[in-house]
């Protein structure tokens, strides 16, 4: 009888790590050696956007270590867990031409360890958009991340503006927490028709995929009249009947707000960013947009 094929390559080969232990012994020798590390952190089914943050950290960092962990304390619901896509060969494949130094795809028990107990909260910037929808989501990112950026001990971590929320968190934790790390957020990728690109988008059957779009589109579209000087109160009837007529369920939120304290705002005034999250079929879409001021 003939071993089953394994699923995905042990630790060691290639630049796959899944041990804490194995990291340190390379991180301890490049900051030794005075090198520059970046992080990019990910949960897998990478796409171009995930790309674009490697390509970025490999521009600007003498090492680099791509991670790939599904937290589970980041979902919210145990299907979104199990339905989440691990496409863990592939995504070695992807970043084989990069030449990462390592992709780090921590075993669950080297990041919550038995009898873990700690979690990274960050008050304000978490209540709102997502936060609201996702209860104890940003609680999980947070923690993880600040996990993530110890193991590794990284000078720079590389984030998607596509998480615009995320980037904000984990900013504000950073300067909170005194972590010595450059957050460097990096530009949304999208798909030629407009979509974000999402690793979720693969869970699109093909008529949805063809609808997609129009969440990215609508957004836009209200972008320009904000920037004309609408309220977005005057604008919501209409957005709210163009994503339902391109076949969106529940609209989680449509929202103008500051770029960098997510506050809620109905003009254009200083550095504002529309935000979108809304369903179609049972996946959940997010985009957002730069409407006026500097955002980055
Ligand atoms: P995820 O694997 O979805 O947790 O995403 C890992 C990182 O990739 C996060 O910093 C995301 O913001 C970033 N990212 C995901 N999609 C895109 C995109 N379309 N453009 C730019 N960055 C992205």
């Amino acid at each position: 009888m003939t071993a089953p094929e394994p699923m995905s390559p042990p630790e060691g080969e290639g630049t796959i790590l899944r041990r804490l232990d194995s990291l340190r012994d390379r991180t301890r020798t490049w900051r030794r050696r005075g090198e520059v590390i970046g992080v990019v952190p990910t949960m897998g089914a990478l796409h171009e956007g995930h790309l674009s943050l490697v390509r970025a950290a490999c521009a600007d960092c003498d090492r680099v270590i791509v991670t790939i962990f599904v937290n589970p304390r980041q979902f919210n619901s145990p299907e979104d867990l199990a339905n989440y896509p691990r496409t863990e060969i592939e995504d070695a494949a992807k970043l084989a031409p990069f030449g990462v130094d390592v992709i780090y795809v921590p075993d669950g028990d080297q990041v919550y360890p038995s009898g873990f107990a700690s979690t990274v909260s960050v008050e304000g910037l978490t209540q709102v958009l997502c936060g609201a929808h996702r209860p104890g989501h940003f609680d999980g990112m947070a923690t993880v991340v600040a996990k993530l950026f110890a193991q590794t001990a990284a000078h720079r971590a590389y984030f998607g503006r596509k998480d615009w929320q995320q980037l904000q968190v984990v900013r504000r934790m950073a300067r909170d927490l005194d972590m010595e790390i450059e957050v460097v957020g990096c530009p949304t990728v999208r798909e030629a028709d407009g979509l974000a690109m999402s690793s979720r988008n693969l869970r699109l059957d093909a008529e949805a995929r063809a609808r997609a779009p129009s969440l990215g589109a609508v957004i836009r579209d209200m972008a320009a009249a904000l920037r004309d000087g609408a309220a977005l109160t005057d604008l919501l009837p209409g957005a709210h009947a163009r994503l339902a007529e391109a076949g969106f369920g529940a609209i989680d939120y449509l929202e103008l707000r500051e770029a960098s304290t997510l506050e809620a705002r109905d003009h254009a005034t200083g550095a504002t960013r529309l935000f979108a999250a809304a369903w179609l079929g049972d996946v959940r879409l997010i985009d957002n947009i730069p409407v006026s001021g500097e955002s980055t």
